[in-house]
């Protein structure tokens, strides 16, 4: 199947059919739930990065629940089928094959924006000469947000204590030479990196063993936003020395919409349960369970050495249930083998694209298959709304981005090549 990466390719629609007859993955479009356009008809769903798609499976383990709190109520906690006081310990070990992470560095918790403030109540601790955090330009409007009101919440002005890293001049993308380089020249003023895994807008993965090597070097703490990389690229958070990583469900995840999120804390820290040292808000589901229930007559709170220590409150058993039901299917498939379609889909719609070079839009993600997830960012130059208006008329689901870009991303789980050849197909009649 490899070959598929180097043989020739060709632009007719049977071509596309054979690549989908070779595609070991093929089957798992049926375990997905695929929106139908008014005719009826499948819509051509490039739209996972967004929301992914629901998984059939999914119905079953929320059911599940609810039967389980009708029927037992309180007992449920142990009783249930699969009983909601260790429910989220299920979660654990194939949230870290997915990232690549040890089973105690992870946790799912909360929304992403929520685990990304609790992770900087722990590592964006400032200090009059260390005090400023770094985001990227075209960063998420939320990150933007989290990284301007913590330091407002530590007084310290944006104006100041924001770096903001941009593209050169012309460019679209960040050189991971450019990182590099603002560590050496302001690296002792900088608490906290707080970079994506893939850039929302771009589709540009980011070098993150690079920058979380260079960053610990320079005496910063370095996290990931991984909701554009999570299920999407392969990872290896524990590996790479990463502090702290904080990604969202419902995009690649297929978790649905606000699902529960996922957080990583390194070994090194959830080890550290010196509150002095690594100081963290406590809630009852972080705290050791040996003393968990003993309630008010331990009021000191000890936290549990694993990255359910940040975990608050306790979790949402109907909301875990669909995460529980998604990761299944990823631990079933594989992030390797997940990539590997991923690979063979963007080449072959990159391919198409190079058939066809307009002159109306430009792709603005990377061109090498290693420094881009499933998603191309297509930057029109003429009219871009009429353009992403077309493609919602002709039955492909794709989102806008202000000011001029198209994002599309076939998901690798349920996307099919002859898909990604209809679009090309639909995309060339308008551009
Ligand atoms: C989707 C996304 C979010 C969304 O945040 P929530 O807290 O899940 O609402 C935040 N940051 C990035 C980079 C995203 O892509």
């Amino acid at each position: 199947m490899n070959d598929a990466l180097h043989d020739p390719q060709r632009p007719d629609e049977d071509f596309a059919l054979k690549l989908d007859a070779q595609d070991p993955l093929a089957r798992y479009r049926q375990e997905f739930h695929i929106p139908t356009g008014p005719d009826g008809r499948p819509l051509i769903y490039l739209c996972g990065n967004s929301l992914g798609l629901q998984p059939v499976r999914t119905r079953a383990f929320v059911d599940q629940e609810l039967r389980d709190w009708a029927e037992l109520a309180v007992d449920g906690h142990f009783r249930a089928r699969r009983p909601w006081y260790p429910y989220h310990e299920r979660l654990r070990e194939p949230g870290a094959r997915l990232v690549g992470a040890l089973p105690h560095e992870v946790v799912f918790m909360n929304g992403l924006t929520v685990n990304l403030h609790l992770l900087m109540v722990s590592f964006y601790r400032p200090t009059p000469q260390r005090y400023r955090i770094v985001i990227e330009d075209a960063a998420f409007p939320s990150d933007i947000y989290l990284a301007r009101t913590q330091l407002q919440c530590h007084g310290i002005s944006p104006d100041d204590g924001l770096i903001v890293l941009r593209p050169r001049a012309g460019e679209h993308l960040i050189r991971t030479e450019d990182v590099l380089d603002l560590l050496r020249r302001e690296g002792s003023s900088i608490a906290v990196l707080l970079l994506p895994g893939v850039n929302y807008f771009t589709g540009q993965v980011f070098d993150m063993q690079r920058i979380a090597h260079a960053g610990h070097a320079a005496g910063c703490a370095v996290g990931f936003d991984l909701a554009h990389a999570a299920g999407n690229v392969e990872l290896r958070l524990h590996e790479w020395q990463v502090d702290f990583a904080a990604w969202c469900t419902y995009k690649y995840l297929n978790s649905g919409p606000g699902a529960v999120a996922g957080c990583f804390i390194h070994d090194r820290h959830v080890r550290n349960t010196d509150l002095t040292a690594l100081p963290r808000f406590g809630g009852w589901w972080g705290n050791d369970p040996l003393t968990r229930f003993r309630m008010h007559l331990e009021p000191e709170f000890v936290p549990v050495p694993s990255a359910d220590a940040w975990q608050l409150s306790n979790p949402p058993i109907l909301a875990m249930a669909p995460v529980l039901a998604s990761l299944e299917i990823f631990d079933e498939v594989g992030m390797a083998a997940i990539r590997a379609k991923s690979l063979r889909l963007t080449r072959y719609l990159q391919f198409l694209l190079d058939q066809m070079p307009s002159s109306r839009y430009t792709v603005i993600t990377p061109r090498e298959p290693e420094w881009r997830g499933c998603q191309f960012s297509i930057l029109a130059h003429e009219r871009p709304r009429e353009l992403h208006q077309s493609l919602e008329s002709a039955g492909v689901v794709c989102d806008f981005r202000e000011p001029n870009v198209v994002r599309v991303a076939p998901a690798p789980l349920y996307n099919t090549h002859h898909e990604v050849w209809r679009f090309w197909q639909i995309l060339a009649r308008h551009a």
